[in-house]
C-alpha cells in the first residue's frame, strides 16, 4: 500500500535541498574560493606594450612567451594546441632580444576599436566560456579566466599592433599571435575576444598612418567580425577564401567581402591554390592599400577538424609565399597574423613557412 505524498513534497523536496545546501554549495564555495586564491597568487606583473621600439635593428617579429594559454598544466591533456605559439618561435630559433618585445595594450587603445560595454562584459567568466565555447570555465573566478585566457589575448593584440607599425617601417612584419578575425566592436565569437584586425586599421588611422588597407584572409572560417565592423567602409578591401559549409555563415557580414572566394569542403591544393592566385591577381587590380593585413590561419590544412579543408603542408607554404609575393610586387608593406589552426601538427607548418619566407625573400 503506497502512501500518499504531499503535493509540496514534489515541489520542494527537504533531501535534495539539504544535500545542495550542506554539500554542493559549501563544496563549490571551497572550490571558488581555491582557485580565486590561485588566481591572485599567480598574477601574472602586466607588460605594457611599448610602440616606439628599433624597427630598423630588430626582426619585425612580435612575439611575448604569454601569448600561450596555460591552465595549470592541464592544457597538455587538451587535443588542440594552445601554446603553438611558443612552439614555433622556438622553432625559428631566433635570439628574443632581436625580434620585437609584444606587451599589453591600453585600454585607451582597446577602445579604438571595441565598445566600453564589451569590454566591461569580458570580466565575466560567463562570457568568456560562450566566446572561447569552453563551458566549464564559467565556474571559475573571473580572475582565473583573466590570467589564464584573456591576458595571452590581450598580449597577442598588442603584438599585431607592434607588427603592423613595423610593417610600415620595414616593409614587412609578423605577429607569432592574433588574427581575431571573428571579434568585432561589440561582440567576440569563434575563440576571439578582441578585434585584433579591426584594431590596426583604426589605431593606424588614427596615428595618420595609413587610410586604406587590404585584409587578406585565409583562415578556413570568415571572417566575419572585422566585416561588420567596416561594412560600407570603401578604404578596406577585403578578400576571403573560406570553407563555405562551416562557421559563422554570416550573411549580414558577406556584404563588406570584395573578393569572395566561398570554398567547398574539403578543396584541396590544386583547387586552393589557383584560386588564390585569381583573388590577389583580382584584388591588386581593383585597390591599391597603404598596409595589407594578412590573416594566415592553417585550419586550412588537412585533418583540421574545424577548417574541413584539404590544404598540404606544401600547399600552406605556398600560399603563404603567393601573399608576400603579392605585397612585394606591388609594394604594399605586408603584417602577417597567425589566425586559427590548434592542432599540434600546425607549429611546425607556420614555422617552415615562416622560415621559407625568409629564404625566399631574404627577409633577415
Ligand atoms: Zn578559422
Amino acid at each position: 500500500m503506497s502512501e500518499k505524498r504531499p503535493l509540496s513534497s514534489y515541489v520542494i523536496n527537504k533531501s535534495a535541498l539539504k544535500r545542495i545546501a550542506f554539500i554542493y554549495i559549501p563544496l563549490y564555495a571551497a572550490f571558488w574560493m581555491t582557485f580565486f586564491i590561485i588566481g591572485e597568487i599567480t598574477q601574472k606583473h602586466e607588460d605594457a606594450l611599448v610602440m616606439t621600439q628599433d624597427f630598423k635593428h630588430q626582426i619585425p617579429i612580435a612575439y611575448n612567451d604569454r601569448y600561450n594559454v596555460e591552465f595549470m598544466g592541464l592544457e597538455k591533456y587538451h587535443p588542440f594546441d594552445s601554446v603553438k605559439y611558443r612552439r614555433v618561435f622556438n622553432a625559428l630559433g631566433l635570439p628574443e632580444e632581436k625580434i620585437l618585445h609584444a606587451g599589453e595594450p591600453d585600454r585607451s587603445i582597446l577602445l579604438l576599436a571595441q565598445t566600453p560595454a564589451y569590454l566591461e562584459s569580458l570580466n565575466s567568466s560567463w562570457t568568456l566560456a560562450r566566446i572561447t565555447e569552453l563551458g566549464f570555465l564559467r565556474f571559475f573566478p573571473s580572475n582565473v579566466t583573466r590570467n589564464a585566457l584573456l591576458e595571452p589575448m590581450m598580449y597577442q593584440v598588442g603584438g599585431s599592433l607592434l607588427a603592423a607599425s613595423a610593417a610600415l617601417d620595414r616593409g614587412w612584419a609578423i605577429n607569432l599571435g592574433g588574427g581575431f578575425h571573428h571579434a568585432s566592436a561589440d561582440s567576440g565569437n569563434g575563440f576571439c575576444t578582441y578585434a585584433d584586425i579591426s584594431l590596426i586599421v583604426k589605431y593606424l588611422r588614427q596615428q595618420e598612418k595609413i587610410k586604406r588597407a587590404m585584409i587578406i584572409d585565409l583562415d578556413a572560417h570568415q571572417g566575419n567580425g572585422y566585416q561588420r565592423d567596416f561594412l560600407g567602409d570603401k578604404d578596406v578591401f577585403i578578400v576571403d577564401m573560406y570553407n563555405r559549409e562551416i562557421f559563422p555563415h554570416d550573411g549580414k557580414a558577406k556584404a563588406a567581402i570584395a573578393v569572395k572566394v566561398e570554398l567547398p569542403a574539403y578543396t584541396s591544393d590544386t583547387a586552393y591554390l589557383p584560386d588564390e592566385q585569381q583573388a590577389l591577381k583580382t584584388a591588386f587590380e581593383k585597390f591599391k592599400p597603404d598596409i595589407l593585413i594578412y590573416n594566415a590561419g592553417t585550419d586550412v590544412l588537412d585533418g583540421d577538424p574545424l577548417g574541413s579543408l584539404r590544404v598540404s603542408e606544401k600547399g600552406i607554404i605556398r600560399r603563404d609565399e603567393m601573399v608576400f609575393q603579392a605585397a612585394f610586387d606591388h609594394h604594399v608593406p605586408i603584417v602577417m597574423l597567425f589566425g586559427g589552426g590548434y592542432q599540434k601538427s600546425d607549429a611546425p607548418v607556420i614555422a617552415k613557412s615562416i622560415l621559407n619566407l625568409k629564404k625566399k625573400f631574404s627577409l633577415w
